[in-house]
């Protein structure tokens, strides 16, 4: 039987893809390998939407280049937003690539096996594709969580991004098929997490409806398993409605976190950005969610170092963190990106200076995340256990409603008998940057 690994790189929306792939793949008698140097056919599922994105895929490809050379595997496979992005320019230069295949085309997956000695390249000018309930997937993420994918492609059009480029105008699932695949999952498995994603989550449903539902889709996924977690990630500051606030509050297994990437607090940056928001309004959405969740945790993301962004400018966002103490916070350097509209923008900032302003906001913010640590200290949470440590059989790795998988803090929790996949209570005993340290509790 022909075995199949698969790297997959970038954000957990590119990960689903790569779950579909594997799915399908499964569903055609070809063999899943967790580990690629095992496999006869490696793919690696690529992101290309910022410089760094690009150059971890192009490293990869080479070490897979370097495994063929070896004769440990036979074939490579470059799939998603680098193909999609430089199809041809990708197929001339890696000669060593055996197929290609974009973002709007991954559900031909086995297409491209089955002719892979013929180096086949499929990728669609227009990417169309988005999964339904009826595609199959083999999940990449731990068994007892999943990121389900409401949506693809963004209509936004902000100023520095190649996203719509490289996966297509706004196209939402309907709530049918969401809730389908939803039931599908829980089938086979225990799933004590959904976290769900898309481009702009908050934007749900606009372009099948007419109108925004994200807030009865949350309602209908929370109310399918009340135990279980539903985290929202990747929405937008312009596109919040009081029902959605009010949604997340009133809904007891919707955990209190909002991933709310604000970029800027400019508005002469907002404006270039072509976010669509201003600062009053982002300041105002912060205001009401804080005052409608008391216990919310916000987490941004926030873009150094775009053209044209003065001290001045710097110094309002440092002052409006600081401020607003984000409990979470993740910041890029802007990326001068081809086909982007701020490609050609002026005032183009020095690589040190961007880097020098991230330090700072870094700093900043390890400090801020401490002290949001602290009010941690002695009190008792609810705690997802996600592992068992490898040596000590009483140590466990879990996360709070407040930490979205992979990209927030943990919790070391202290406690005999305890399962992946649990709730359990911690105490909690001890408090570090950015992680939590406790011990498990019966109530
Ligand atoms: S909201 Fe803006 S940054 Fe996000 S995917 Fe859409 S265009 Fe890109």
């Amino acid at each position: 039987m022909t075995k199949v690994g698969i790297i997959s790189l970038g954000c957990p929306r590119n990960l689903v893809d790569s779950e579909v792939m594997m799915g399908l793949l499964k569903d055609k008698g070809y063999q899943l390998v967790d580990d690629v140097t095992t496999s006869d056919i490696a793919i690696v599922n690529t992101c290309a939407f910022i410089e760094d994105a690009k150059a971890e895929s192009i490293e990869t490809i080479f070490d897979l280049v370097g495994l063929k050379a070896k004769k440990k595997i036979k074939y490579i496979v470059a799939a998603g937003c680098l193909p999609q992005r430089y199809k041809d320019k990708l197929k001339s230069e890696l000669k060593e690539v055996d197929g290609f295949v974009g973002t709007g085309d991954i559900d031909k997956i086995d297409k491209i096996i089955s002719k892979i000695s013929k180096r086949p390249l499929l990728v669609s000018k227009d990417p169309a594709f988005i999964y339904s309930h009826t595609h199959p997937r083999d999940l990449i993420t731990p068994a007892h969580y999943a990121y389900i994918k409401i949506q693809e492609g963004c209509d936004n059009r902000c100023s520095y991004c190649v996203i719509p480029q490289l996966r297509g105008g706004l196209r939402s699932r309907p709530i049918e098929s969401v809730l389908k695949e939803i039931k599908n999952l829980s089938r086979n498995n225990d799933i004590s997490e959904l976290n769900i994603v898309g481009q702009d989550t908050t934007f749900y449903g606009y372009d099948l409806y007419g109108k925004k539902r994200l807030a009865e889709l949350l309602r209908r996924i929370a109310r399918m398993n009340k135990r279980r977690w539903i985290r929202l990630l990747y929405t937008h500051p312009a596109h919040y409605s009081a029902e959605l606030i009010k949604t997340i509050r009133d809904e007891e297994n919707i955990c209190n976190y909002l991933d709310l990437p604000i970029q800027h607090i400019s508005d002469r940056v907002l404006k270039a950005m072509n976010r669509k928001t201003h600062s009053s309004s982002i300041k105002s959405l912060i205001e009401k969610i804080r005052k409608d969740i008391p216990d919310v945790a916000i987490r941004t993301t926030v873009l150094i170092g775009f053209p044209g962004e003065t001290d001045s400018d710097f110094r309002k966002l440092l002052d409006f963190i600081e401020e607003t103490r984000f409990e979470r916070l993740g910041a890029f350097t802007y990326s001068n990106e081809e086909g982007s509209r701020s490609f050609s923008y002026k005032n183009q900032i020095p690589e040190r200076t961007k880097k020098e302003r991230l330090d700072e906001v870094m700093k900043l913010q390890r400090r801020i995340s401490e002290g949001y640590n602290r009010s941690f200290l002695n009190k008792t949470v609810d705690v997802l256990i996600d592992e068992k440590d490898a040596k000590d059989e009483n140590l466990f790795i879990g996360r709070t409603q407040f930490d979205a998988p992979s990209v927030d803090g943990q919790v070391f929790v202290k406690g005999e008998n305890l399962k992946i996949s649990d709730f359990v209570k911690v105490k909690i005993t001890d408090t570090l940057e950015y992680d939590l340290a406790g011990q498990a509790v019966s109530l």
